[in-house]
Order: structure tokens, then C-alpha cells, then sequence
């Protein structure tokens, strides 16, 4: 039996400042969440392995330093990229609207050979604030930005309770594949 490919796909997770980037990560990677605030993992990438039909991926998953505040990333960050999540607070508004210009900084950073076949990921976080009843974006309303620019997948998660987010990094790893 021949030996599976093995693909890395570098992913680059972009949002506000607070939205839970750094979470998703630890949760997805790690199966822990931490009430701290903490800016960031400490290293410039964390790795998990799946399997995919029978392909083996490595997904490289970038994560910010506090850096995003600024929106001052750095070439290196964008260098590369096959897959850009998107991540916003379902409830604080302007992470929502901050998704437009993350989107663009995005695409002008990394400048992609297909601009327009790009895979993005959005993740609307913290589901579990207030049962739901804190949150100020509506999933219609995402789901609707999303569809707006070339059909984005739109998962809504909550690192806390480790709702959505394999599946979400799954989702991840595909669209990712598909650019390849
Ligand atoms: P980042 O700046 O985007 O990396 O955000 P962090 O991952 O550092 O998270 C910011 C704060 O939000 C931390 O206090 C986290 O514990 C909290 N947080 C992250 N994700 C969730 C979530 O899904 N639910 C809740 N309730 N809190 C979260
Ligand atoms: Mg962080």
C-alpha cells in the first residue's frame, strides 16, 4: 500500500483583539480553555495532525501576538497562506464589522494567485456568553456576509465549551486542501 500524502497547509487566524483567536487554538489543539486573558500561545504557530480521506494533514496554525490591535502582522504572518480564518465575537458589534477589514487586509497582504477562489473561514465565537441571550450579531446576519463574498463557510463556536470548533478546524483543513 503506498504511503498517504502528507500535506502541511499553513492557516492564519485573524479578528480582533478579544475574540477568542488564541482559545480556539488551545481548545482545538490542546482541549483547553483558560478564563486568563493572555495574548497569545507564546510561539508563532501550533500544529495538529488529521486525516482526511487518505490524505495526512499537518495544519499550521498562526496565531497573533497582541500584534492585531495594531493590524501590523508582518509580512511573515501572510507569507504562504493556504487558508484565512476569520474570527469575530457574536457579541461585540464592531468584531463583527472589523470582518470587512480584516478580510481586505488579508487579501492585500498576501496577495493570492485567485483572489476571488481564496479559502476563508469565518467563526462567529463565545456562543455560551449569557445562554446566547448577550449576543448582538444575529447568525442570519453573518451567514448573509459571508454568502456575499463568494460563499465563506460560517461556523459559530464557543472555545469555552468546545462547541463547533473541530468541526469548524475540520471545515478548515478541506477548504484548505482544495486551494493545494
Ligand atoms: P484573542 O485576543 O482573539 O486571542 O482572544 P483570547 O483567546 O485571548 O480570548 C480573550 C478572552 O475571551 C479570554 O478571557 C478568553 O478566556 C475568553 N474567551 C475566548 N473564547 C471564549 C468563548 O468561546 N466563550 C467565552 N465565554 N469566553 C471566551
Ligand atoms: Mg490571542
Amino acid at each position: 500500500m503506498a504511503a498517504p500524502r502528507r500535506t502541511l497547509l499553513k492557516v492564519i487566524v485573524l479578528g480582533d483583539s478579544g475574540v477568542g483567536k488564541t482559545s480556539l487554538m488551545n481548545q482545538y489543539v490542546y482541549k483547553k480553555f483558560s478564563q486568563q486573558y493572555k495574548a497569545t500561545i507564546g510561539a508563532d504557530f501550533v500544529t495538529k495532525e488529521l486525516q482526511i480521506d487518505d490524505k495526512l494533514v499537518t495544519l499550521q496554525l498562526w496565531d497573533t501576538a497582541g500584534q492585531e490591535r495594531f493590524q501590523s502582522l508582518g509580512s511573515a504572518f501572510y507569507r504562504g497562506a493556504d487558508c484565512c480564518v476569520l474570527v469575530y465575537d457574536v457579541n461585540v458589534l464592531k468584531s463583527f464589522e472589523s470582518l470587512q477589514s480584516w478580510h481586505e487586509e488579508f487579501l492585500k497582504q498576501a496577495d493570492p494567485a485567485e483572489l476571488e477562489a481564496f479559502p476563508f473561514v469565518v467563526l462567529g465565537n463565545k456562543v455560551d456568553v449569557d445562554g446566547g441571550n448577550s449576543r448582538v450579531v444575529s447568525e442570519r446576519r453573518a451567514r448573509e456576509w459571508c454568502a456575499s463574498r463568494g460563499d465563506i463557510p460560517y461556523f459559530e463556536t464557543s472555545a469555552k465549551e468546545d462547541f463547533n470548533v473541530d468541526a469548524a478546524f475540520l471545515c478548515v483543513a478541506r477548504v484548505g486542501l482544495s486551494n493545494e
